[in-house]
């Protein structure tokens, strides 16, 4: 008898600038087959993109100057399914507010969100936060110099907020539909929960668009006896 067997979902990291390695090993970790996209090319070849922390003014300015910002946009369009952790939340937000005039975003999720929101007495803190669809106990959020979401649109669901200090209450974690953010950075914890849901996001909109048995991606499925 034959079988098929879904390879694993192969995801991107955005690696112009940022933590590119940390979420490639979280990736990994989470069952995915990661590798780091730099150019078009290699952007067509996956079936999910992470678009990491770093510094989203570097990080537009880069993908404006190696041609990625059109292909960034169009993928997103086209439902490519996409997670972005702090200035990669940025990155996906259609609307940024305390950036320069000439910041530009991928966009796509349909929030705004502020740039370094916490302000400099709490630049950096870790909190414990209750993510929805995050089973177990609350994520071990580490914030650098993070974004918030001050707006949310209607097809935007919330996953999760700061508890407690003087941010209490402030969005944190966002979802509308193939498109995740989080204004803290998962990928330093070794606590992969947040990638698996990714994971499973995009395993899901692949399975969706080929069959169950088929692989997106170029990558073919496994086939065991
Ligand atoms: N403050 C950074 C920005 O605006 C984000 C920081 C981060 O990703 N840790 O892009």
């Amino acid at each position: 008898m034959t079988t098929l067997v879904a390879s694993p979902p192969v995801i991107g990291v955005l690696a112009l600038q940022g933590d590119v390695r940390e979420h490639l090993a979280a990736l990994t970790a989470a069952g995915a087959e990661a590798r780091p996209v730099r150019r078009p090319e290699e952007l067509a070849e996956v079936d999910g993109l992470v678009i990491p922390g770093g510094e989203s003014t570097t990080m537009a300015k880069l993908a404006a100057r190696f041609g990625m910002l059109e292909p960034l946009r169009a993928a997103v369009r086209g439902g490519l399914p996409a997670y972005g952790s702090c200035a990669g939340m940025i990155m996906l937000a259609d609307a940024v507010l305390d950036a320069p005039d000439d910041q530009v975003t991928i966009g796509g999720l349909d929030v705004t969100v502020r740039r370094n929101a916490f302000g400099r007495q709490v630049d950096s803190f870790e909190s414990a936060v209750h993510l929805a669809g995050v089973p177990g106990p609350p994520v071990h959020a580490v914030f650098i110099r993070a974004p918030w979401v001050e707006e949310t649109g209607p097809e935007v669901e919330v996953l999760g907020r700061v508890e407690g200090g003087p941010a209490d209450g402030k969005i944190v974690a966002v979802r509308q539909g193939r498109l995740v953010a989080t204004s803290f950075h998962p990928e330093l914890t070794g606590d992969i929960r947040v990638h698996t849901l990714f994971v499973e996001l995009v395993r899901a909109a692949r399975a969706q668009q080929f069959g169950p048995g088929d692989a997106g991606a170029g990558v073919g499925s496994e086939e065991i006896s």
